[in-house]
């Protein structure tokens, strides 16, 4: 298994043989960061694919809740409005639903 490295400072995950020389999101500099052990990295590892998967459901949300806009906006006819209204209520729950499950991975280290 691959070496992580946790920056202290911010929270960045760095993957390597040794931590980076400088945090690349917050410069912090390369003591900043502390190795993560066997059951924090494969935490890491093995919500990265469902973290992948949260943002593309949350992106796909956001593309429902465009087009149901745009549906809304055409104003054919109240069923055809309301079935929009509805599916832009529905997208927000998906979106918040993955949004919040991800804040729970976050809080434990499953980033
Ligand atoms: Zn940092």
């Amino acid at each position: 298994m691959k070496k992580l490295f946790k920056c202290s400072a911010c929270g960045y995950v760095h993957e390597g043989e040794d931590a980076p020389d400088k945090c690349p999101k917050c410069g912090a500099p390369k003591e900043k960061f502390n190795q993560l052990d066997e059951e924090a990295t494969n935490k890491v590892y093995t919500a990265d694919r469902t973290n992948d998967i949260h943002m593309e459901l949350i992106n796909l949300a956001t593309k429902i809740q465009k087009l149901a806009e745009e549906g809304i906006e055409i104003n054919l006819d109240p069923p055809c409005v309301g079935v929009f209204n509805n599916a832009k209520d529905e997208a927000w729950v998906i979106k918040q639903r993955s949004k919040a499950e991800l804040a729970g991975h976050v809080g434990k280290g499953k980033w």
